[in-house]
């Protein structure tokens, strides 16, 4: 309820706002005095009925060209509070407005849209923002917002059209999220019919030509129909695109590899690429899998126990347990290492003022300055950060 009391003055100000100009257009020389509608607001306000008072502080905000602003920014407070009716009811109000300049018109129905968003009537928004494609100049919001609402929609075609005339209204670079539109398409062909798929994701190649996502998905039709050379082909690719998602690829390599009966080829590649990105962890895993197929499971954990013991890694201990069972003599050392080198990485004190964090204690904060708001805490995993190349 106290949240109502912060709306009033700013419902007394533009009230001010728009009786001053108003006086000042019109009656210079009469006196200032307080509508008594702004009364029977605050009597509403303080008898607790805060939904008439609001209906008279919206009445008593004279929709001007001062005023719009105001009336915009209480109807989006009632959105984002979920109070849709009540901003669907402002906006309607502004729109009815004979006076209103075409640009504010356009935005106040784009802020209707928005709220028959928010209720989830989309059709009607979708509607709305259609009819303002069809003003002499469309407000390029129109077309971002149904942008989202087809994406909200799953309607990927309908939102690649429209993201295209947004790239051809406003230059900005929106060829990647076409790319991804196209991508969904080819998702939901993938399985029907290989050739469509293909052609979508052909299509997404020539709005980002660094789109991984269509060279995995290229590489997935291309090993459903037998083409593992092909799949690598598209596979190739990813290293020059983005390296971060070479880890999204490895099942798909060591498929393709095996199914052409490459699997020491696929090995030099993995020792090659660690070479390039030493610390993916991923193919150090992918390589000992490869290791243990190739030459078995004691040449893999021993490749296992030597990456460990540089890069320590849950993933990789986890991966050595699940190789075999290994002598206390090997393991516990391991452990230990492991163990010791995350708990390195933790924070262990942690500013309560200013979220300052590190090993050792600090009874003054290095951070904030404050005293005794560093507190020890209990490690957990969360405190661990991922470790990554940079
Ligand atoms: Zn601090």
């Amino acid at each position: 309820m106290e949240w109502l009391f912060l709306l009033l003055p700013i419902a007394a100000l533009s009230g001010w706002l728009s009786a001053r100009s108003h006086y000042k257009k019109r009656f210079s020389a009469q006196q200032n005095c307080f509508d008594p509608d702004y009364f029977k607001g605050l009597n509403y306000l303080l008898n607790e009925q805060p939904d008439k008072a609001i209906d008279v502080f919206i009445r008593l905000l004279e929709v001007n060209s001062d005023t719009v602003e105001t009336h915009l920014a209480l109807a989006n407070l009632f959105r984002r509070r979920g109070e849709i009716e009540r901003a669907i009811r402002i906006h309607q109000n502004l729109i009815a407005r004979p006076t209103l300049k075409p640009a504010q018109r356009d935005q106040a129905l784009i802020e209707l849209g928005l709220d028959y968003m928010s209720a989830g009537v989309l059709d009607r928004a979708e509607q709305l923002f259609l009819e303002l494609l069809n003003s002499p100049s469309p407000p390029t919001d129109a077309y971002k917002h149904l942008l989202g609402l087809y994406q909200q929609q799953k309607q990927w075609q309908k939102a690649i059209d429209m993201a295209k005339k947004l790239q051809s209204q406003d230059p900005t670079k929106i060829g990647a999220e076409i790319a991804q539109l196209y991508c969904e398409l080819a998702e939901q062909a993938i399985k029907v019919d290989a050739s469509r798929a293909l052609s979508f994701l052909k299509q997404a190649n020539q709005f980002d030509a660094n789109c991984v996502r269509s060279a995995l998905l290229e590489a997935t039709v291309h090993i459903q129909s037998d083409h593992f050379s092909k799949a690598l082909k598209s596979l190739a690719k990813i290293e020059q695109q983005d390296p971060h998602y070479i880890p999204e690829a490895l099942p798909l390599l060591k498929t393709c590899y095996q199914a052409l009966n490459k699997l020491p080829t696929f090995q030099i590649w993995l020792k090659g690429l660690l070479a390039r990105h030493p610390l993916m962890v991923s193919a150090h895993l992918m390589l000992a899998q490869v290791i243990e197929i190739e030459s078995g499971t004691e040449k893999a954990q021993a490749y296992l126990q030597t990456q460990l013991q540089q890069h320590p890694s849950l993933e990789g201990l986890h991966h050595l347990l699940s190789m075999g069972t290994l002598s206390n003599q090997v393991l516990l050392p391991l452990v230990h290492d492991m163990t010791d080198s995350l708990l390195q990485h933790g924070r262990r004190y942690v500013c309560q003022h200013c979220g300052f964090s590190g090993k050792t204690m600090h009874w003054h904060c290095p951070g904030c300055q404050h005293w005794g708001t560093i507190r020890p805490t209990e490690l957990h995993f969360s405190s661990f950060e991922p470790i990554s190349e940079h």
